[in-house]
């Protein structure tokens, strides 16, 4: 290389470099630059409304045992990928279970929710589905399929099922729809009418993404139910206990094609899976990238995700106590007006609105201790920034108390933010 050349190439580094630095200022005038803040031990676990480790199986000692038992049977690693010799005994039986459990032909086990997802997507994609999915659907669905498929996707408004039948109905005819929905949505709370979504279902496909529903109550609510108000009385706490499985609980579960859902919600550890029939499981093996190039996670942790299914199984008081801590949230909630989205799962998101006013109630809970992330676009839409609160057995009694304590202490403090925060 010449002195020219060699001059263009540093250039080159330094435009890209300027415009990644232009992107971060950008995103910090917007309020809208993310950090990543380490978490210190077990000591802020109870203080935590930003989790997902709903039951707190994380912490469970059934599950840390069989974590260990895993470790010292299998040591730490899978050392390949499924496809070559990391797929396990340990990893089939969990597998096994789990189709049991669900009530499906085959599960397989990917490493994340987000590979999951992209990698069905993509195989569908690929094979020519046409994905018409709910707008509010996970960043990981989006990426599945990918770029380049534009005329290939259709979004429809959030739980509008009018929308959704109106574009499948205008579908060519050649094309075969796969409808993409949740089984809970992850920034709002709520869920989907399954009636609706599989009566939509026609000639096409139907897939969801559990991965904030499996292992939780059934789904037996639909919005509508919850728009009417229906459900924070009538789904009862016994019947979340009752059955665990999320969408596998509905009554219209056999409608669904494929389930996605992770481990790293109410199981508490991490990993993922796809439970279906066996033609799609292995269409979805041969051809999902994700699977095949990337090393199968650990058989201890496989073990260990198997105590969490045992736990989720017997049915224990673990789901009655959530049940009991989002209706004790929603009512000192209420007591203090606040706008909480309609959700009658463990996500409550306080709906602020503005991205500048969402940060300031998030780090004014911080300093009194609690962590209650604000979630902002573009995971939630423009103008709908929010405290997405998430209850969780690690949180104590007295931590919800002294949140809404502290609440209710910076709203009366802050004129601007009662506004936005509180109803009228
Ligand atoms: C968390 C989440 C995922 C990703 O699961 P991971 O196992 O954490 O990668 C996918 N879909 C939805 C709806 C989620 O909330």
């Amino acid at each position: 290389m010449n002195l020219e050349q060699t001059q263009a190439v540093i250039n080159r580094g330094e435009t890209l470099r300027n415009k990644l630095s232009a992107q971060l200022q950008k995103q910090s005038k917007q309020q809208l630059r993310r950090v990543l803040t380490p978490q210190k031990g077990n000591c802020t676990r109870a203080y935590n409304f930003s989790s997902n480790d709903y039951l707190g199986l994380s912490q469970h000692p059934k599950v840390i045992a069989a974590y260990q038992r895993g470790l010292s049977e299998w040591g730490a690693g899978a050392g390949a990928s499924p496809l070559v010799t990391g797929y396990t005994t340990a990893h089939h039986e969990l597998s096994e279970a789990l189709s049991e459990w669900f009530g499906v032909e085959r599960v397989l086990l990917f490493n994340s929710g987000f590979s999951a997802n992209q990698g069905v997507l993509q195989v569908l994609t690929k094979a020519g589905v046409t994905a018409v999915i709910d707008k509010l659907c996970h960043a990981s669905i989006y990426d599945g399929l990918g770029h380049g498929f534009g005329e290939r996707i259709q979004r429809f408004r959030h739980n509008d099922y009018e929308d959704l039948q109106n574009r499948i109905e205008n579908l060519p005819g050649s094309n075969c729809p796969l409808i993409v929905s949740e089984g809970v949505f992850s920034m709002d709370g709520d869920r989907p009418d399954i009636f609706a979504l599989s009566a939509n279902k026609g000639r096409g496909l139907l897939m969801l993404d559990d991965a904030h529903g499996i292992g939780l109550a059934s789904p037996q609510a639909s919005a509508n139910e919850l728009a009417s108000g229906i459900t924070s009385k009538g789904l009862a706490r016994g019947e979340c206990g009752k059955d665990n499985r999320g969408v596998f609980a509905h009554p219209s579960a056999h409608e669904i094609d494929i389930v996605t859902g992770t481990f790293g919600k109410a199981f508490g550890i991490a990993g993922a899976f796809v439970a279906t029939d066996h033609q799609i499981a292995d269409s979805i093996l041969q051809n999902a990238r994700h699977l095949i190039y990337s090393t199968a996670f650990a058989p201890a942790q496989a073990i260990a995700i198997h105590a969490s299914l045992d736990i989720l199984q017997e049915n224990n008081h673990l789901q009655t106590e959530l049940q009991n801590r989002i209706a004790y949230f929603q009512s000192l909630a209420a007591k203090l007006k606040l706008r909480l989205m309609p959700s009658n799962t463990p996500i409550q998101p306080l709906l602020v609105g503005d991205n500048a006013l969402a940060m300031r109630l998030a780090q004014l809970l911080r300093a009194e201790g609690f962590q209650c992330i604000a979630i902002r676009p573009p995971t939630v839409p423009k103008g709908t920034a929010r405290i997405r609160f998430t209850l969780s057995l690690n949180q104590s009694q007295e931590a919800l108390e002294y949140l809404f304590i502290a609440l209710d202490r910076i709203l009366n403090a802050d004129q601007e933010l009662a506004d936005a925060c509180q109803l009228r």
